[in-house]
């Protein structure tokens, strides 16, 4: 037995017109991990996801493995994954039962097992009660559940999900993203979600994979990818990031707002970075001096732009009190936050 479910190898894809989606790209994904794949628009997010659905085909050389099984032939019905796709259409004219046990139905499954599985599956999504109705009869987080409940009617070996929330309200999607995530976990599906949405890909994966130009940019934990990004573009598309450019002086970094520690010593000009959570207001001392350029109230915190030198950082408080344009500030970094990227 293997203890890889989906492998792809050499993966690439060039469409017909040249457009070169993907560069080839090796993945592993183990049995019942929940990856998401991270990227902005046009990355090859898509053309990934439909290779392992075998709605496309992978350029010559690029294979495809569940189990160790070749399925780089296979078509997507003979592959057993449950997709849900923002485009991936419910049956409009059936009702919500007979679009979950759609596949089922294909499959041959008969009557009781077919009634008996549906019946499974809309109670798991707690909408047992629109059974007999129309698609067009229910709300989009509605038919969202449908579409999962329909994907994973057939037991599929992998569940394929491609910006299932995009299409809905803001507040649907936080707490459909919280009921997918429950849901998921109870499952030991192998689950591949693509988002651009870097919030749904930290909540959603136990592991993610960061896509850039139809390359994979870095795959890691979210810690890692975020505490320790392996580049400047991950660095960037994932969470908020300050840059300012520093000398090292010793086991010091001198930047334009004042001196930060550097344990690691070295020489020469550097870009220094640090996320804004890193950074604290300090009473008195402080190792940077700057100036409130402005602030923004959330509720549970006030995010500040700072002004460095000529160089604006974002630096996020809990403190209860107000700011002003133009007040001087002092801040504290703590050291074993800050890195430097090649
Ligand atoms: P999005 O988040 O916008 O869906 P994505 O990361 O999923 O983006 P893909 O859909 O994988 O990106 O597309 C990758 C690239 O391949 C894009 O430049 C896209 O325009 C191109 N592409 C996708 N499908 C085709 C096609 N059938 N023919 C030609 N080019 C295509």
């Amino acid at each position: 037995m293997t203890s890889i479910a989906v492998r792809l190898e050499a993966c690439a894809k060039t469409f017909a017109d040249g457009t070169r989606a993907l560069h080839p790209v090796d993945l592993e994904f183990r049995p019942g991990e929940k990856v998401a794949i991270l990227g902005p628009s046009g990355c090859g997010k898509t053309t990934t996801l439909r290779i392992i659905a075998g709605l496309e085909m992978p350029d010559a050389g690029g294979r495809v493995w569940f189990a160790g099984e070749d399925v780089t032939a296979l078509p997507v019905e003979k592959r057993n994954v449950g997709m849900v796709f923002q485009n991936y259409a419910l049956f409009p004219n059936m009702t919500v039962a007979e679009n979950v046990a759609y596949g089922l139905k294909i499959r041959g499954a008969g009557r009781s097992e077919r009634e008996q599985r549906v019946m499974k599956m809309l109670e798991m999504m707690r909408i047992r009660e629109l059974a007999e109705r129309r698609i067009d009869q229910l709300s989009g987080g509605q038919r969202q559940r449908v579409a999962l409940a329909r994907a994973l009617a057939v037991s599929p070996r992998v569940l394929l999900l491609d910006e299932p929330l995009t299409a809905l309200d803001a507040k649907l999607r936080d707490s459909l993203r919280i009921e997918i995530d429950a849901l998921l976990r109870g499952l030991d599906v192998l689950a591949i979600y693509v988002t651009h949405d870097q919030a749904e890909a930290m909540a959603l994966g136990d592991r993610i994979i960061v896509m850039s130009q139809g390359r994979v940019a870095q795959a890691g934990t979210p810690r890692e990818i975020y505490h320790h990004p392996a580049n400047r573009f991950v660095a960037e598309f994932v969470g908020t990031l300050n840059r300012v450019p520093g000398r090292i002086a010793g086991d010091q970094i001198e930047t334009p707002g004042g001196r930060l520690p550097w344990p690691r010593g070295g020489s020469g000009t550097v870009e220094v970075f640090f996320r804004p959570e890193s950074v604290t207001l300090a009473d008195g001392g402080g190792q940077l001096a700057g100036t409130v350029t402005s602030h923004f109230f959330l509720g549970d915190r006030t995010r500040l732009v700072i002004d460095l030198g000529g160089h604006p950082i974002i630096v996020e408080t809990v403190a209860r009190r107000e700011f002003r344009n133009g007040e001087a500030v002092r801040l504290d970094v703590d050291p074993a936050t800050l890195f430097t990227l090649s």
